[in-house]
């Protein structure tokens, strides 16, 4: 092993990858809005439904995971951060339990 070699690599790569992150969220933070998340988790569980119907269990599977993760990870007040309950649904004007934050604008 080279001393210092494969640990400033990994430092390196970590860096790149915090960057790359950060810009990749700034970005879907734009284009994704909160009231985007439900309807999308949804289609992804229907469609893990039908993939399960279909015989593909390794692609239903992925599915339902990754809606189950991307609900997780996207499901939060933008302002706080703070996770928000999926049980309960976003009508426009909806506010955050937590700061206050306006979560859907009204129309
Ligand atoms: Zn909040």
């Amino acid at each position: 092993m080279e001393p210092g070699g494969p640990s400033a690599w990994f430092r390196g790569t970590l860096f790149w990858n915090g960057k790359g992150q950060a810009v990749n969220r700034k970005k879907f933070k734009i284009k994704m809005e909160l009231a985007m998340v439900k309807p999308v988790c949804v289609g992804a569980v229907l469609l893990g439904i039908f993939f399960f119907a279909a015989g593909r269990w390794a692609a239903a599977l992925c599915m339902l995971l990754g809606s189950y993760l991307f609900e997780k990870s996207m499901y939060r007040c933008p302002a706080c951060g703070r996770k928000l309950d999926m049980k309960y649904p976003l009508p426009a004007g909806s506010r955050c339990p937590f700061c206050g934050a306006q979560l859907r604008a009204k129309k």
